[in-house]
């Protein structure tokens, strides 16, 4: 097994003087490749902040993060949105789909700063659409399709260049529970296709579906201690 994810003291204070706020102390944690991980922990704990720093949005205070041999706030700001865009794929809890554009058109998005011609792209989309099941609502607009598949789209997106490592922030956080065991049956197959995943979720039902849980508490992250 190779380490895909090593981060070393890793801190998140927001805001400054009086006013600051640990999101995030000290995290030192490795993850390999095809691990299916699950963080857990109360609203205000610093999941989001920790995916948002793995994910390369949101530099650290201090410590270093490697993904894939690379270190990502080693890199200048292009560099690190190339990074993004060759290894990662993100999920959120809202979908945020364009509500104007088609199903298509949404998850080509993610390929839309590339060079690759129009027509691979769309090939690319209907393939994404594929894994999740939604090839033949490529031209819908969002509204004309449910939250479920919405969701599910969202996926698609964040898939459609392959990436080797998926972050999701609460990804059935919005969905019943149909939607929900829909969605987490999709994780789990794209992991089982090689995929790292790294999901924030506060259902322990969902975390069952993760090789390993992290659980976070005032920025502080503990392993669950294997069953
Ligand atoms: P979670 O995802 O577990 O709910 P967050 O990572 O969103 O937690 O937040 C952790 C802490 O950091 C909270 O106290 C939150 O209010 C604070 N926080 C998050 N983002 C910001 C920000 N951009 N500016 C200031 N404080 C923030
Ligand atoms: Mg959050």
């Amino acid at each position: 097994m190779n380490t895909l994810i090593k981060a070393e003291g890793l801190s998140k204070e927001y805001g400054s003087g009086d006013a600051v706020v640990t999101a995030l102390s000290e995290a030192g944690f490795t993850i390999e490749e095809g691990e299916f991980v699950s963080i857990m922990g109360e609203s205000g704990s610093g999941k989001s902040t920790l995916l948002s720093i793995l994910g390369g949005l949101n530099s650290p205070t201090r410590g270093s993060l490697e993904v894939g041999g690379i270190d990502v706030y080693g890199l200048g700001s292009e560099q690190r949105a190339d990074f993004r865009r060759e290894f990662l794929g993100f999920v959120f809890q809202n979908f945020n789909l364009v509500e104007y554009l088609t199903i298509g058109e949404n998850v080509m998005l993610p390929l839309a700063t590339t060079r690759i011609a129009q027509r691979t792209q769309r090939e690319m989309a209907t393939r994404a659409l594929g894994r999740v099941g939604l090839e033949d609502k490529i031209d819908r607009l969002p509204n004309q399709i449910s939250g479920g598949e919405q969701e599910r789209v969202a996926v698609a997106r964040a898939v459609v260049n392959d990436p080797p490592l998926l972050l999701a922030d609460e990804p059935t956080g919005n969905l019943d529970s149909r939607n929900t065991g829909e969605v987490m049956k999709l994780l789990k197959e794209l992991n089982e296709q090689g995929m790292t995943v790294l999901m924030v979720t506060h259902s322990e039902a969902c975390a069952a579906y993760a090789n390993r849980t992290m659980n976070m508490a005032d920025g502080a992250l503990a392993w669950a201690s294997p069953e």
